[in-house]
């Protein structure tokens, strides 16, 4: 055993989910001496939706990667990565982020002991994430572009510099994030019959895609799920069929214009009967609220799943009882401005019980 491995890789007994490069290891890219980084993510909850269920006559789960350590499913393709990064040697990695990429970076390269450079389309950051970046200790480059511009340098970094990108043209990152696809269809016992997700730089469709033909191939599911994936309208290349050069939408974390797994999320749809469509920042922001409204805070661009589903369902596309899984990728303390924006201050009252009674209409 080399001196890196971790005790809990063998000995801990306590049930606790022990991070997806343990729990996932005879899947993973990974031999007895790779280093594991990790923060314990994955084994988020799939929680059932009786409110969204009754709604569209289908059963509907949420599937909450916001409820991952850095609050992102950025964490279940970072661990590998980070890992592999320093198994390699590599002392510094880098990458483009509109925000929750760079989060996990930062967080799983501080694990790791590594350096991490972040680099983000200026002014077009959550606070929320660009605290994270900077709480860990990343080096922050703000790009005067946008995302695709970010990432345009980050490629070009990497290939003339010693420095591993993390992005999801990161093998690995893909690698990762297959683990949800396995999570939903243990926790459901199955594979659902939907999947929901948002598309920004599309690599996340990309992986759950892969994971479930994997757990097809190997028997552990009898049937695949319809993919079906939701770019905002004001950033929606996929859909229109042409780059966006200037994406626009408040679901900051699908504002992009070139994804890097573009060819990759089409297949996903077309191979599984799919389809990747587009919605409205209006449809997204009114999902985020009545998916708030029903106990789930949600990250805005993770929303689009549910605006997705609620417009499948307005237009009939949903089959009645259909098991439907929708992936909420992020949490909505990211940018808890949306939550705010709009709402009444707080009613401020005196220390005095009977007060409060009267303005909550108990008395
Ligand atoms: C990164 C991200 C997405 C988009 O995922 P892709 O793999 O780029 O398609 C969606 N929602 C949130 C919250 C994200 O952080």
């Amino acid at each position: 055993m080399s001196a890196q491995a971790p005790v809990d890789r063998a000995t801990d007994r306590s049930g606790v989910w022990r991070g997806l490069l343990v729990e996932y290891a005879d899947r993973m890219p990974i031999g007895p001496d790779t280093p594991i980084v990790t923060l314990r993510e994955g084994g988020t909850p799939l929680i059932h939706s009786e409110f969204l269920s009754e709604l569209t006559g289908c059963d509907v789960h949420i599937k909450f990667d916001g409820a991952n350590p850095t609050g992102s499913f950025k964490d279940r393709g970072m661990t590998v990565a980070i890992s592999k990064a320093k198994e390699a040697g590599a002392q510094a990695v880098i990458c483009a982020s509109t925000g929750n990429t760079s989060a996990a970076a930062a967080a799983y390269a501080a694990k790791a002991g590594l350096t991490a450079a972040v680099v983000v389309p200026k002014g077009k950051i959550a606070l929320g994430k660009l605290a994270q970046a900077v709480v860990h200790g990343a080096t922050v480059l703000q790009v005067q572009g946008n995302f695709d511009d970010a990432l345009d340098v980050c490629r070009d970094l990497a290939d003339r510099y010693p420095v591993e990108l993390v992005n999801s043209v990161n093998p690995y990152r893909i690698d990762g994030q297959r683990t949800a696809a396995w999570e939903i269809c243990d926790q459901l016992g199955r594979a659902p019959d939907l999947h929901l997700l948002p598309v920004g730089n599309a690599g996340n469709i990309t992986a759950h895609w892969r994971g479930y033909r994997e757990y097809h191939a190997d028997g552990v599911i009898d049937s695949l799920p319809l993919m079906h994936g939701f770019q905002a309208a004001g950033a929606s290349p996929i859909v229109r069929g042409e780059r966006v050069t200037s994406p626009s939408t408040i679901a900051t974390a699908i504002r992009i214009g070139n994804p890097a797994s573009w060819p990759f999320a089409v297949a996903a749809a077309d191979e599984s009967g799919g389809s990747i469509t587009a919605v409205t920042d209006r449809q997204i922001l009114a999902a985020f609220r009545l998916i708030a409204r029903n106990g789930v805070f949600a990250e805005l661009a993770s929303t689009a799943s549910i605006a997705g589903l609620l417009r499948m369902h307005e237009a009939g596309q949903l089959p009645r009882g259909a098991t439907v899984v929708c992936v909420l990728t992020g949490h909505g303390l990211k940018d808890p401005e949306w939550a705010i924006a709009g709402a009444a201050d707080p009613t401020t009252i005196p220390v005095d019980a009977d007060h409060a009674a009267r303005v909550l209409g108990l008395a």
